[in-house]
């Protein structure tokens, strides 16, 4: 079975988290026995990205969600970062600023979604306004409860002017959550990845784990889904995220443009021309320039 069907979360379904396993790993016995795959799904994910950019047809809209300390981080600099920067954009979403929470909420994210040819990963993203903004009552629940038929219009929004739209959530339990906290304290180059909000956010890791199973429930369509990916391996969240992209990529056959001109006739009457010159000693002569003009 093939990644994409194995770790989607079917429309409409109820989706229990604590019945997943996050340590989940496939047929692979730790990292070593994965790195040939996991290469082998980054040189055809580079290969993916190369088509769509050359393309220019449509766009990939990567959204990224997790707990703290779920990898989001991590995801797009080993899995993402293989890509090309020309044809990438990475977008964080923090707390909405002034002028943000001034306008409705997907004002911000439809600034950020990606163009034609274009890549876009979101860490963090509207999702943030049915996760946080329910578990501490930033809004009513008549307003939040809204949102996710406001969310699966915009998606199909987007879907509908040729954007591809792939919605991951790293699956971490508590226990490798807290792990993940100690390493950090315990290594002076990752203090700074390190907040009380992390600890005082935890204790309310029940609340987000029901906010996060409506919203993967309710916002997983056939156009725009979620996937639920086991993540307390970093190495097994990095080969599924990276296999089930290139799954959807390698499905649309994209194709490389027609060229505009005749490579026949270029070959034959420049190129052959310049190949010859070179040969004969000559170098490219700058145009000749009129007297009087600069
Ligand atoms: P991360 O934890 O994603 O690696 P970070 O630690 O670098 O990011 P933070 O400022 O801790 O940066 O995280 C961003 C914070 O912004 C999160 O607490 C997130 O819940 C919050 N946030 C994002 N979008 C919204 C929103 N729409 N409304 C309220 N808070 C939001
Ligand atoms: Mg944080």
């Amino acid at each position: 079975m093939n990644y994409s069907d194995r770790f989607c979360v079917k429309p409409g379904s109820t989706v229990k988290l604590d019945k997943i396993d996050a340590g989940f790993r496939d047929r692979h016995e730790d990292q070593a026995s994965a790195l040939l795959e996991i290469e082998t799904y980054t040189q055809r994910l580079r290969e993916q990205q190369y088509r769509l950019y050359a393309e220019n047809k449509r766009s990939l809209l990567i959204i990224l969600q997790a707990m703290d300390a779920g990898g989001k981080d991590g995801t797009i600099n080993h899995v993402l970062g293989s890509m090309n920067p020309q044809g990438t954009r990475v977008y964080g979403f923090k707390v909405p600023s002034a002028e943000e929470a001034a306008h409705d909420f997907l004002w911000r994210i439809h600034q950020a979604a990606p163009h034609r040819g274009q890549v876009a990963i979101f860490n963090r993203s509207h999702y943030e306004d049915v996760l946080i903004s329910r578990v501490h009552n930033l809004v009513p629940r008549k307003v939040w409860s809204k949102r996710f038929e406001l969310i699966n219009d915009f998606e199909k929004n987007l879907v509908d002017s040729g954007t591809h739209i792939l919605k991951f959530y790293l699956h971490i339990s508590a226990d490798e959550q807290l792990r993940r906290f100690k390493q950090r304290i315990d290594d002076p180059a990752r203090h700074w990845k390190i907040s009380e909000s992390d600890y005082t956010e935890r204790e309310y890791w029940g609340d987000y784990s029901r906010a996060f199973e409506d919203a993967l429930g309710r916002c997983s369509t056939e156009r725009a889904p979620w996937y639920i990916i086991p993540a307390n391996h970093k190495w097994f969240r990095n080969l599924a995220v990276s296999r089930i992209v290139v799954e959807t990529l390698e499905a649309l056959e994209m194709e490389f443009p027609q060229p505009m001109v005749d490579i026949r006739e270029i070959k034959a009457r420049y190129h052959q021309a310049e190949v010859e010159a070179v040969r004969n000693g000559k170098k490219p002569k700058g145009k000749k320039r009129k007297k009087g003009k600069d």
